[in-house]
C-alpha cells in the first residue's frame, strides 16, 4: 500500500492514517507530526519550521523535501505507506515523483478528500492531540476513552496553536492556492481516487477502503 492522502487540513487524512496504518502495517508518515516533534526536541529543523507553521504558513519546501526523503528511505517504508500531508506544492509533487521512481516504488492511489469548508472549521475547532505521541482526536466525532487523556500513551491532550480561528482560515487559504493544484495533477496521472471527507469516520473508512480495493483489482486485471 503505497498512498497519499490529499485534502484541506480537517479532512480527516490524520485520523484516517492511523485507522487505516493498523490493518495495513504501513506506517503513516506524517509531515506535519514529524515538524512538531523536531519542534519538540529543538532540531535546527523544529526550528526553521516553528515560525512558518504558528502563522498557518507552509514550511519551505526543500525543509519537508528533505524530512520525507530521509524517512522514505527506513526499512519500514519499503513495505509501503500513507503519506499523509504531502506533497502540499507541485514541487513537492515533482519530488515525490522524483524519489519513488529513484526507489522503485511508484504510488498505488492518491487518495482526495473532497471537504465542505463548514466541515472542515467543525473538525479543527474540535481537535485535540496528545502532547508527547501527537495522536489526533476530536470532540465531535473521535473522542479519548478518558476526556483529555491519550488512550495510546496516558499523556495530556492539548489543542495545536494553528487550530485558531484566524489561522484557520490562513491555512485554507494556502491550501486553495498552493495545495489544490495537485488533485489536478494526479488525476492527469490516473491515480486520484475521490471520497467525500464529509463523511462520519466509519463511512468514509469504507470508502477509502472500497476506492484502494478496486484500485489495486484494477491493477491485477
Ligand atoms: P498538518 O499537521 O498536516 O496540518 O501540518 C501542520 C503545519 O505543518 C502546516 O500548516 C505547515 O505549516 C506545516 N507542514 C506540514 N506538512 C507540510 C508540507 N508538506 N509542506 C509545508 N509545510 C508543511
Amino acid at each position: 500500500m503505497r498512498l497519499v492522502f490529499l485534502g484541506p487540513p480537517g479532512a480527516g487524512k490524520g485520523t484516517h492514517a492511523q485507522i487505516l496504518v493498523e490493518d495495513y502495517e504501513v506506517p503513516q508518515i506524517s509531515t506535519g507530526d514529524m515538524l512538531r516533534e523536531a519542534i519538540r526536541r529543538g532540531t535546527p529543523t523544529g526550528k526553521k519550521a516553528q515560525e512558518c507553521m504558528d502563522k498557518g504558513m507552509l514550511v519551505p519546501d526543500d525543509v519537508v523535501i528533505a524530512l520525507v526523503k530521509e524517512r522514505l528511505g527506513h526499512d519500514d517504508a519499503h513495505k509501503g505507506f500513507i503519506l499523509d500531508g504531502f506533497p502540499r506544492t507541485p514541487d513537492q509533487g515533482a519530488s515525490l515523483d522524483a524519489m519513488l521512481a529513484e526507489l522503485g516504488m511508484p504510488l498505488d492511489m492518491v487518495c482526495y478528500f473532497k471537504t465542505s469548508q463548514a466541515t472542515v472549521v467543525r473538525r479543527l475547532s474540535g481537535r485535540w492531540i496528545c502532547s508527547q505521541c501527537g495522536k489526533n482526536y476530536n470532540v465531535v466525532n473521535f473522542r479519548p476513552k478518558t476526556a483529555g487523556i491519550c488512550d495510546t500513551c496516558g499523556a495530556k491532550l492539548i489543542q495545536r496553536p494553528d487550530d485558531q480561528e484566524e489561522t484557520i482560515k490562513k491555512r485554507l487559504a494556502i491550501y486553495e492556492e498552493q495545495t489544490a493544484p495537485l488533485i489536478g495533477y494526479y488525476r492527469n496521472k490516473g491515480i486520484l481516487a475521490e471520497v467525500s471527507g464529509d463523511l462520519e469516520v466509519k463511512p468514509l473508512d469504507a470508502a477509502i477502503r472500497m476506492a484502494f480495493s478496486a484500485r489495486t483489482a484494477g491493477k491485477a486485471n
